[in-house]
């Protein structure tokens, strides 16, 4: 019999398997409350549960964290967590500070599938989905390593893979981070990024969750976006921002346009004013990221002045817009740079990996 990873299951999902196995469902709720609130993995060391419950918890069910193989530090304060699941496979988690904030940024696939021309972690292809429980796994096992008073604040659905291509898990993992008897997260202070799926924008504005949504756009034609992004072919600029017209968010709250900004082939004032025109009338702010480079990539970062004039085209046609200077570059730890080392030594040697 394979052995239950509690991990992947919400709180709600653990006060069930509670009842199922006789007991009330408040010993869930408690064994909920040992895992999340306090950190404890350890069935021997949970002394309000009953013994014949923590017995069978040993019988029946495992907690398996991701354990942490590296960890990066970079001389910008982030740091890089390269974590090792339960099959060998690897992901990485990057926890950035920033004044009063500590944002972790989570994995949901290891790899992608998505191949988008800019990304690293898009060279690995699609390795495999993460369950919830690994996905969670990365927030318990960051966290483990924190100085005690230092919490993690925020949480962005930004590292390796899509989590909209991993719905189920993803939205399991939600649950449980923003669960008052699991990790207890404001949603509000969550943010999933996305591809573009249309059909998973609409999914996701069913749930109810209430999560920030951020979309890649990254040009603003279908000729640009094409080249850029596979998915475009797809699912096309229209197809795309009618479901973010649809997407119900909260008052007071702007979806978010993820934009990279690549040197001669999106960054023109031009390119800028044609996505203040496609943006108007959305609650929307967008997040210029200044392409993180990585070797054998084919693009470059376009020049300060060319960054601060795309911006200054999109502000003036009222649209709120803020660089994203990415954390830890030094570490390739930036946005778009994950991809695992374990990955890069079996296709080819360490730093031909760009070639492959
Ligand atoms: N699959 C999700 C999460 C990806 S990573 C998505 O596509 O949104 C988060 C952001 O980093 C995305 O906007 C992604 O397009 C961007 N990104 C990827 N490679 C990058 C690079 N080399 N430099 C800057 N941003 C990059």
């Amino acid at each position: 019999m394979s052995l239950i990873n509690l991990l992947d299951r919400t709180p709600e999902e653990l006060q069930a398997l509670a009842l199922g196995w006789d007991e009330p469902s408040y010993r869930g709720r408690q064994l909920a409350g040992w895992i999340y609130r306090k950190g404890v993995f350890d069935f021997g060391a949970m002394t309000d549960l009953p013994g014949r419950f923590r017995e069978r918890l040993v019988r029946e069910t495992t907690l398996a964290l991701p354990a942490i193989a590296r960890v990066a530090a970079s001389a910008d304060g982030s740091q890089k967590f390269e974590l090792r699941l339960g099959d060998g496979r690897t992901v990485q988690a990057v926890l950035m500070p920033d004044e009063d904030r500590l944002t972790l940024c989570l994995s949901t696939q290891v790899g992608c599938g998505f191949a988008c021309a800019f990304c690293y972690t898009g060279t690995m292809g699609l390795v495999r989905h993460l369950g919830a429980g690994e996905i969670v796994g990365q927030l318990l096992a960051a966290r483990a390593t924190l100085p005690s008073g230092s919490r993690i604040t925020h949480l962005v659905f930004m590292g390796m893979g899509e989590p909209l291509a991993n719905y189920a898990a993803t939205v399991t993992a939600l649950r449980t981070l923003t669960s008052p008897h699991g990790l207890g997260y404001s949603p509000r202070r969550i943010t999933v990024s996305t591809v573009g799926l249309v059909q998973g924008i609409d999914r996701l504005a069913r749930e109810g969750l209430k999560v920030n949504l951020a979309v890649s756009l990254h040009a603003a034609t279908d000729e640009v976006r094409g080249r850029l992004m596979p998915i475009n072919r797809g699912w096309g600029l229209d197809d795309l921002l009618a479901a973010c017209r649809r997407f119900p968010l909260p008052v007071r709250q702007r979806m978010t346009f993820e934009y990279v900004l690549l040197d001669g082939v999106n960054d023109s004032p031009e390119e800028a004013r044609r996505l203040a025109r496609r943006l108007a009338g959305l609650r929307a702010k967008v997040n210029l990221i200044p392409f993180n480079p990585w070797t054998g990539s084919g693009f470059r970062r376009p020049p300060l002045e060319r960054i601060l004039a795309f911006q200054r085209v999109l502000l003036d046609a009222g649209v709120t817009a803020t660089i994203r200077w990415s954390k830890g570059e030094d570490i390739g730890a930036a946005c778009g740079q994950l991809r695992t080392a374990e990955q890069r030594a079996r296709r080819q040697p360490v730093g031909a990996a760009a070639a492959s």
